[in-house]
């Protein structure tokens, strides 16, 4: 199985470690160009800074093919923080990010506020059959407003959804790489990757 990063911008490298921590035999490749999008089973749109990396995919036209890539080819999609951010709706367009509008929710970036820039929280990942609880890393974290009927809840801090899975997307809000206990979420990918 071959997994390519959105290599942007933002936490590549802690990503490859999380995923072959979980997987010690996956390939990791850096999305950079279309071409590598043809090689791989699955991908990771990792955070950072949304506005950075969305400015970035139209500089290096990765645009328009990851999002067919996405929507079309239906390849199974991790997505954190920024990364989410960059797949959904925002409430309040603030000209800096254009999001790809594909995922059936709407976030406020940051939306923790001040306080609460990073935190760390006990977040419940529930999947049909299995649940756990997990650390949660959240970074500047985008907030859900509003989840809409495409999209199935699957991450709770508390009553707040902090992560959805809709068809081949699975979208967080916070960094699943960065915590040592979040592989029923690595799981849940390279399942849907294995079809
Ligand atoms: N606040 C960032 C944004 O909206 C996300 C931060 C992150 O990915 N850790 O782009």
């Amino acid at each position: 199985m071959r997994a390519g990063i959105v290599a942007l911008q933002g936490d590549v490298d802690l990503h490859e470690r999380a995923l072959k921590r979980y997987k010690p035999d996956i390939d990791v490749v850096r999305v950079k160009t279309e071409e590598v999008l043809e090689e791989i089973d699955l991908l990771i749109f990792p955070g950072g800074e949304s506005p950075t990396m969305s400015r970035l995919m139209d500089r290096f036209n990765l645009r328009e093919p990851l999002l067919k890539k996405i929507t079309e080819d239906k390849i199974p999609t991790l997505a954190t923080c920024a990364g989410i951010v960059l797949l959904s709706n925002l409430k309040e367009d603030d000209g800096r990010v254009k999001p790809f509008g594909i995922l059936d929710v709407v976030l406020v970036r940051n939306g923790f506020g001040r306080q609460r820039e990073s935190f760390e929280g006990e977040v419940t990942v529930k999947f049909d059959k299995r649940e756990q609880v997990v650390t949660g890393v959240f970074i500047r974290a985008p907030r859900i407003e509003k989840v809409g009927d495409k999209a199935k809840s699957i991450a709770f801090l508390g009553k707040e959804v902090v992560g959805v899975l809709q068809d081949n997307i699975l979208a967080l809000t916070f960094h699943p790489e960065l915590s040592d206990d979040t592989e029923i979420i690595y799981k849940k990918l390279f399942s849907l990757a294995a079809g």
